[in-house]
């Protein structure tokens, strides 16, 4: 199971509410957990992305580690994994989910409608696309499901938001207005002495920081942290052979990355090219460059590269020219060799995207969610 538990944001596919996945009421109404879910989390993810790799980000409630809760030896193998930096353990995981839901754009798995966050978080009001839920199907069997967050109402807002607050013993304090993406384009660092929570350069995994009404804080320690530059862009791609990923990479700076059949540096398909497509893939087929907060591909081929879009459409690329690559898109080389990025979103793609919804008046309301 740790396989596909990120010990670093940056390389995760889902960011997953562990606490609330983890736990059912039993017949009798207790509130139970086990690990056990978490696995067929897991094998269920991987059999809906097709990727055996697929990798999840995991926060839990501190609450989560104490004693009876969970089996003692689901407790010991979380509490081991803590230690490990498989997972991120907080006084309030609703508050960091959101935050780094936020921040990074990966999709959310939770059963929670954080209906208490509605403010703070308004790109949460008639979000249909960010979050899933499990589900147990009759025959036993874990799916996962979008879900519509529906809109709530104002008064439900504060209702919820109060009752939150309490739970949170005023941990929390200011409303941001807009959302900081920007932290996620700057490198930070704790200035307490051998804090390498955040430290990209020392670190052995890196936190993204705790914002405290807006400031960047380490979660430990309660300081301020100290903004040590920009932060380089990384980008991970799947490879895909007939829509299952079958490889990850790895694109960080700004320098071009080759891809082709044979490329002097860079990714090479090779291994995984038939005897037909050794032939219509290029040694050197497109480039791949990060730059101005985005991903860009440049054709090189003889045979033709093509973006294929969510929707469906196709656009063949003009050799040596640059295109932007969306979150959605696959570039293909071949009809059955594609790549493409990992959940995650670039900050200006977030920002793009917010400032769409605001710009627009709110999210359109889909579906209003009772109150209970
Ligand atoms: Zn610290």
């Amino acid at each position: 199971m740790s396989d596909h538990c990120a010990r670093d944001v940056f390389s995760a596919d889902f960011l997953v509410d562990l606490s609330n996945v983890i736990r059912t009421r039993d017949s009798r109404g207790r509130v139970r957990g086990s690990l056990t879910r978490l696995e067929r989390l897991l094998n269920a993810l991987v059999s809906r992305e097709n990727d055996p790799g697929v990798q999840v980000y995991l926060v839990a409630d501190q609450s989560l580690f104490a004693r009876g809760l969970l089996p003692e030896a689901d407790r010991r193998q979380l509490t081991a994994w803590r230690r490990e930096g498989l997972v991120e353990a907080v006084d309030d995981a609703d508050e960091r989910l959101l935050e780094l839901a936020e921040a990074t754009g990966l999709p959310v798995i939770s059963a929670d409608r954080f209906r208490g966050h509605r403010t703070e978080y308004g790109w949460l009001q008639g979000n249909t696309h960010q979050f899933q839920e499990p589900h147990v199907d009759a025959d036993g069997g874990m799916t996962v499901r979008p879900v519509d967050m529906g809109v709530v109402a104002e008064w439900q807002i504060s209702r919820h938001a109060e009752q939150d607050q309490l739970k949170k013993q005023g941990l929390l304090a200011g409303r941001r207005r807009t959302p900081r993406y920007d932290i996620l384009d700057r490198m930070w660092s704790c200035p307490d002495n051998g804090c390498t929570l955040y430290d990209a350069r020392h670190g052995t995994h890196v936190l993204l920081p705790r914002l405290r009404r807006g400031v960047p804080t380490c979660g430990l320690h309660g300081l301020e942290l100290t903004d040590d530059g920009p932060r380089p862009l990384i980008v991970q791609l799947k490879l895909l052979l007939d829509g299952e990923c079958v490889e990850r990479f790895t694109c960080r700076g700004e320098t071009e990355v080759p891809v082709g059949r044979a490329p002097s540096t860079g990714i090479s398909l090779e291994p995984w090219l038939s005897s037909k497509e050794i032939t219509l893939v290029s040694r050197h087929h497109f480039s791949l460059t990060l730059k101005n907060g985005g991903l860009w591909v440049r054709d090189h081929s003889t045979n033709g590269t093509k973006i294929a879009a969510e929707n469906g459409s196709e656009t063949r690329l003009v050799p040596g020219r640059e295109y932007p690559v969306k979150p959605s898109d696959r570039i293909m080389c071949s009809p059955r060799i594609a790549l493409a990025r990992s959940g995650r979103r670039f900050p200006t793609e977030l920002a793009m995207d917010y400032s769409r919804v605001t710009s627009a008046g709110g999210a359109t309301p889909t579906s209003r969610i009772d109150s209970h």
